[in-house]
């Protein structure tokens, strides 16, 4: 059967890529199955998307929001509908297995609706004035063209959390998804377009970050970037905006840590410890690749986490008894071996995994063993890096006052997470773990799309996705003084 080829979507035409190019998008857990051809896009395609974009903000704008909400809603509906299917294309297209995938189409669901009914609100401020017959209040004004930047792991949710808000807030939006992820993004893109939003409020274009990417932070129209990714990129996109006087909104890398004391329930804790680290193979911007043990239990504690270690299973993630599917790539694959000979270097102590998995089911997949270091220091680069990989690292603490220290030892400040039985110690760490999510006997992935999510230090750059937060992204505040008093009167020199 011939290869299918996906075109971008600009204008509301879908339309090849003005060099005639295109990208291969193959399964990571068998790379002779091809899932199909993607536009490989440059500067001529960026161009006429962000013109779409410009042109349709003029009338996106002046849409009511409740109308714009209502386009949302029925997106939602047809994820619904549609949950299956897009989550076996996403197991296929990145690997993570089929229970992970249907978590990210329903976060897509989540986001849908709430932002649907966001429409209705968008809440403003009505204040009183400090002079007589004066009203006061502020209200929520689109910022303009959005550029929107998303990685592979979360195909569908993290360009969901993009849109959404962006949508219903009056912006247009040119999405550029991961290579490595284009068909879920495109499948998200055809439902906008069956729930009847405009031609140009939303555009597709696919490709590289160097060719696609860099056009589109750069184009002078566009007036916000949303970027999840590596911090590396963030770090080039938030120099290319500040060039431009560009709003750029940033959500990059973890390294993210669980702690575990002495008084905690140690069945509930490793099971925490490793879904947080082997879920989607680690390859989260949550995972958990640190687990911070007090020392009284940490002989104890190592030996559960082994023997579940070693229990996992890899393989295709649409197989039912899959544990933990392959790596995006050939380049995240050795990313990782390559960690874990620096790990063994360093004086970590592997206690199992370490290498490529290539047993029968795994031969032409980029699987990985489960990995689990011991003995690991928290100045170590494994302890530091982030890995994006199933390898976790014990490292043992003497107290939460110690382990806190080393959760916040880290240039990252995502997530993090406490298992202990004592309520007080729980509020201690919640008001000292410097990251944007700290949860309290649970692991340290599993955010909820109705509160803010992000990062401290070098994981963000002070802003939130979802929830009412990334309406703060997504809108300019706009203060109104209505004054029908009749007479020019001064703030702050009337009596
Ligand atoms: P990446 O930075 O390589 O790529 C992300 C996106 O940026 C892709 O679409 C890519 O094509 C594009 N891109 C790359 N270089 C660019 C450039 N110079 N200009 C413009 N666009 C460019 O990241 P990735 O490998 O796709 O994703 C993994 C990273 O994402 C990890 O570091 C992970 O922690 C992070 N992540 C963070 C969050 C979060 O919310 N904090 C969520 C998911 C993933």
């Amino acid at each position: 059967m011939a290869t299918k080829v996906f075109k971008n979507y600009i204008n509301g035409v879908w339309e090849k890529a003005s060099s005639g190019e295109v990208f291969s998008n193959t399964n990571p857990a068998n790379f002779n199955e091809e899932l199909g051809r993607f536009q490989l896009s440059r500067k001529e395609d960026v161009d006429r998307a962000v013109s779409a974009a410009k042109e349709a903000q003029k009338m996106w704008r002046k849409t009511p929001a409740p109308k714009r909400g209502e386009i949302i809603f029925k997106v939602a509906e047809m994820l619904v509908k549609n949950k299956k299917p897009l989550a076996e294309d996403m197991t296929r297209e990145m690997g993570k297995v089929l229970k992970e995938t249907l978590g990210d189409v329903q976060e897509g669901i989540d986001t849908a609706y709430y932002g649907a009914g966001e429409g209705r609100r968008m809440f403003g401020e009505t204040v009183p004035s400090e002079l007589p017959a004066k009203f006061a209040m502020s209200v929520r004004m689109p910022v303009g063209v959005v550029a929107a930047v998303t990685p592979w792991n979360f195909p569908l949710a993290i360009p969901s959390w993009k849109l959404v808000p962006a949508l219903i807030c009056g912006n247009t939006v040119v999405l550029k998804p991961a290579s490595d992820t284009p068909l879920s993004a495109l499948r998200l893109v055809e439902l906008f377009e069956k729930a009847g939003l405009p031609p140009g409020v939303l555009n597709l274009v696919t490709g590289t970050g160097s060719q696609t990417g860099v056009p589109l932070i750069d184009d002078p129209r566009v007036d916000l970037v949303s970027f999840t990714g590596s911090t590396d990129t963030g770090a080039d996109i938030s120099v290319r905006c500040a060039r431009q006087m560009k709003q750029y909104s940033l959500e990059m890398g973890g390294k993210n840590a669980i702690v575990v004391l002495a008084d905690a329930d140690l069945e509930l804790a490793s099971e925490a410890v490793l879904w947080g680290a082997f879920g989607t193979t680690g390859q989260r911007c949550t995972a958990c690749s640190r687990v911070i043990v007090e020392k009284k239990i940490l002989k104890n504690f190592t030996n559960i986490l082994l023997e579940k270690t070693r229990a996992m299973r890899c393989g295709d993630g649409l197989k039912p008894k899959t544990d933990v599917g392959p790596l995006v790539n050939e380049g995240q694959r050795e990313k990782v071996s390559n960690y874990c000979e620096i790990g063994q270097r360093e004086g970590g102590k592997l206690l199992t995994g370490g290498t490529p998995e290539t047993g029968k089911a795994c031969k032409n997949g980029y699987f990985f063993k489960p990995t689990l270091f011991a003995e690991v220091s928290p100045k170590m680069r494994i302890a530091q890096e982030e890995i994006f990989g199933p390898v976790l690292s014990i490292i043992a603490c003497n107290n939460l006052d110690h382990a806190i220290e080393i959760v916040n030892d880290s240039d990252f400040g995502l997530s993090s997470a406490v298992f202990t039985a004592d309520v007080n110690k729980a509020f201690e760490a919640i008001e000292d773990l410097d990251t944007g999510i700290t949860y309290i006997n649970s692991s340290t992935i599993g955010a909820e799309i109705q509160l803010p999510f992000g990062g401290t230090k070098g994981t963000g750059n002070g802003h939130r996705e979802m929830g009412t937060a990334a309406l703060d992204t997504y809108t300019e505040w706009k203060t109104v003084y209505v004054d029908y008093s009749g007479k020019l009167q001064k703030a702050q020199i009337d009596d």
